[in-house]
């Protein structure tokens, strides 16, 4: 099942020249779902093909400009493009309150529905799954209440063994039985265990989306072993006063929470406009954690194939 990420944006606070602000967009089974959505994210979207139309659910961490100003545009355009199916719209309560404002004072009423799921940035919880996935907030510490995302592949059926099946000529009306864990008793009555018709599907894969926040330990127990982790990493370490204060991470720190725990690959951005080149932010989380690699926009980062 495809899984995977795009980087739309990967500034922080402020654009700078060749450099928007957050948003990001996973493919997850051909459907996507948008990660924040800055100003600027259309434009993106545009430049990496990525289909508004296509998308069912947005994501937004938190209530700071850079995370979320492109959304009432997006969601205008998607009126204005003649969408009809609803939208599910993750994130703080506020949130609703400024869209409504918006949608009012342009006397705008959208012809799609939109349906609000609020997030609680003081406690982990499920807020959906689909057929593919479970999506959790990540409750972080920052300076306004904020969530991560963490997305979840669900555990998959068995794998059928294809020469098996076909030698023992099983009719397709079994797959799905047998894809489950059950055996199969043939015409002649003879069973065949399940474990000689299947094999174990591949683990499921996760993506741990990590936007603003100080590196306090309250959320690493919950992105254990991600395959994918992304983590803000705003300063160079000799910063940390300054990250501190702004309730933000240094590269160093990012790569030390990847290291603790136990993520297969890292992915930091979320950089400070004062950089106006990357190089030693990416080698001082390497320095930590080798496999690691910078939020460039436009990239696509695949978490399972
Ligand atoms: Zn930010
Ligand atoms: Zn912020």
């Amino acid at each position: 099942m495809k899984f995977e990420v795009t980087i739309l944006g990967s500034s922080s606070a402020t654009p700078i020249f060749n450099r928007n602000p957050t948003a990001q967009v996973l493919n997850i089974n051909e459907k996507l779902y948008l990660v924040d959505c800055a100003e600027g994210t259309q434009q993106q979207m545009l430049r990496f093909d990525v289909k508004a139309s296509r998308i069912d659910y947005i994501f937004i961490s938190h209530l700071h400009g850079d995370h979320y100003l492109g959304l009432v545009g997006l969601l205008s355009s998607m009126h204005l493009n003649g969408r009809k199916k609803a939208l599910k719209i993750f994130g703080p309560p506020p949130l609703k309150e400024i869209v409504d404002l918006q949608l009012k004072y342009s006397e705008t009423t959208l012809h799609y529905p939109l349906e609000w799921v609020f997030t609680d940035a003081t406690t982990k919880g499920i807020i959906l799954e689909n057929q593919d996935i479970f999506v959790e907030t990540i409750p972080l510490d920052h300076r306004i209440p904020c969530t991560g995302f963490l997305f979840r592949q669900k555990k998959r059926l068995r794998k059928l063994i294809k020469e098996q099946i076909e030698e023992l000529e099983i009719p397709v009306a079994y797959y799905s039985a047998i894809k489950k864990g059950n055996d199969y008793t043939a015409p002649d009555g003879t069973v065949y265990k399940n474990s000689t018709l299947t094999i174990e599907p591949a683990e499921p894969k996760s993506y741990a989306y990590v936007s603003d926040t100080l590196y306090v330990e309250k959320y690493l127990a919950q992105i254990n072993s991600a395959t994918l982790l992304y983590h803000e990493a705003t300063f160079l370490n000799d910063m940390l006063d300054r990250a501190n204060q702004t309730h933000h991470t240094t590269a160093l720190q990012a790569g030390e929470v990847a290291v603790r725990v136990n993520a297969e690959k890292l992915v930091i951005g979320h950089f400070s406009a004062r950089y106006k080149t990357l190089n030693e932010l990416l080698e001082e989380a390497q320095s930590v954690f080798p496999n690691t690699e910078l939020a460039v926009e436009g990239k696509t980062f695949v978490i399972s194939e």
